[in-house]
């Protein structure tokens, strides 16, 4: 059952996360970052699609349900949790004289101010590519969605391609979700139209508590909206630039929601491609949220890619413009791993790129001296940074590692 306490803690949460400060970013267009300065990857034009449809309480086919409600954090659970708490009143009215509706804070106008200077309108074929509406979408489609049917909350940040909003639906029951919007003009200079087209109706049906879900999307003249899961404790990297690096318990706790993420689209044969502490989010209680899936394709990958950002997270055969396949994401996690624990991706070289580049490739993987790391950790993220990545150790034998299982007792596959 929920209690008031919890409600209050989820609230607390909501608190701590609207007090982000967005911290200066990084150099774009480099390999060259400080520890956790936010990478801009200019270049990483889809990315921002946090692509994640799911059958969820906005189905077109019927009312919106409480009980449909999944995963205890997202956000509609929020409201979940606000009702129960509402109609358990009565065993709390004594000490508490009233369930507390969840803030979305103030709305600064934003996006109506954005709207009046910031893109154009698109014609043609554009304009048919981007007429993106889930309401009309094969598989899942879902309920008519305009603007209008949002209370517009406080700002949670501002994206490549438009800012990002807190918003609670008018209609009962009322959910809290993230809106982000998108300018159609801006995608169509990025030339990026196809591929987000393409990659929101890839990736409309996955569903994991890890992966940050899109519950529907819709568009105007100008722009597209899409339907997000609030995650309700923001952006992993400010988390580990304020900490400077993370315990071994709570790495351990990441890197498993991070496998069992990977497993799930693996097995949806998507291939992440660009897993870095900047594209994860934290969800209300703590939880991983993966939230940037631009870099994504559907297996099997073979392809050659441009090299843009940092070369931080690629491994050997990227960095080489060879074949790749899903073993990418398994070397990505193992240097997720050693930022978590050290505060700096392994291979890192701040001097120059070309360095980093050499470093990568001979997998010159060095432990830092200042910090004493688990012999079981080191062991995993050995495994993980394998040159040959038919050596690299399967995600499955990651849920099993000694270092996994230890922190993760009380999960049950571990
Ligand atoms: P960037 O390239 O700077 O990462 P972007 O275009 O990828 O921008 P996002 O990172 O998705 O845009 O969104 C901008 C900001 O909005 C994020 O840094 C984050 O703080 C906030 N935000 C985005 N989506 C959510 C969400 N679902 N829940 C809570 N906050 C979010
Ligand atoms: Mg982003």
């Amino acid at each position: 059952m929920t209690t008031i306490g919890s409600v209050t803690r989820q609230i607390a949460a909501l608190e701590i996360s609207s007090k982000q400060n967005k911290p200066a970013a990084a150099a774009s267009g480099s390999s060259l970052r400080a520890a956790h300065s936010k990478q801009t990857s200019q270049e990483k034009v889809t990315k921002l699609l946090t692509k994640f449809s799911a059958p969820n309480p906005f189905s077109s086919s019927k009312p919106a349900q409480g009980s449909s409600l999944r995963h205890p954090t997202n956000a509609t659970n929020q409201h979940a949790a606000s009702s129960s708490a509402s109609s358990s009143k009565s065993n709390l009215a004594t000490k508490s004289p009233a369930p507390v509706p969840l803030d979305i804070g103030t709305y600064d106008g934003g996006l109506e101010t954005e709207n009046e200077k910031r893109g154009e309108k698109v014609y043609g074929e554009a304009a048919e590519e981007l007429a993106l509406d889930s309401s009309v979408s094969g598989k899942n489609p879902t309920r008519e969605w305009t603007l209008h049917d949002f209370e517009m909350g406080r700002p949670l940040g501002k994206g490549k391609f438009g800012r990002v909003y807190m918003v609670r639906t008018k209609s009962e029951p009322k959910y809290i979700l993230a809106l982000k919007t998108l300018y159609k003009s801006e995608i169509v200079q990025s030339k990026v139209e196809k591929q987000i087209r393409r990659e929101i109706e890839i990736q409309q049906n996955l569903r994991h508590p890890n992966v940050l879900r899109l519950y529907g999307y819709f568009h105007d003249e100008k722009r597209i909206f899409l339907m997000l899961e609030f995650a309700g404790k923001g952006e992993l990297y400010k988390q580990l630039s304020k900490r400077g690096s993370f315990s071994e318990s709570r790495s351990s706790r990441y890197i498993y929601q991070m496998a069992d993420a990977l497993i799930y689209l693996h097995g949806k044969h998507v291939i992440h491609r660009d897993i870095k502490p900047e594209n994860l989010l934290l969800g209300i209680n703590g939880e991983l949220k993966i939230g940037d899936f631009g870099w994504s394709v559907h297996a099997p990958g073979n392809r050659r890619m441009t090299l843009c950002g940092t070369l931080d997270y690629l491994p050997p055969e990227m960095v080489e413009g060879k074949a790749h396949n899903e073993r990418v994401d398994y070397w990505a996690l193992g240097v997720l791993t050693y930022e978590f624990l050290v505060g700096a991706p392994p291979f890192e070289d701040r001097s120059s790129v070309n360095n980093t580049y050499r470093r990568i490739a001979k997998v010159d993987l060095r432990w830092p001296r200042d910090r004493e790391l688990s012999s079981e950790v080191k062991d995993l993220i050995s495994r993980l940074l394998q040159h040959d990545p038919q050596s690299r150790i399967p995600l499955t034998e990651v849920l099993r590692h000694p270092w996994i299982v230890k922190y993760n007792k009380h999960r049950e596959s571990a």
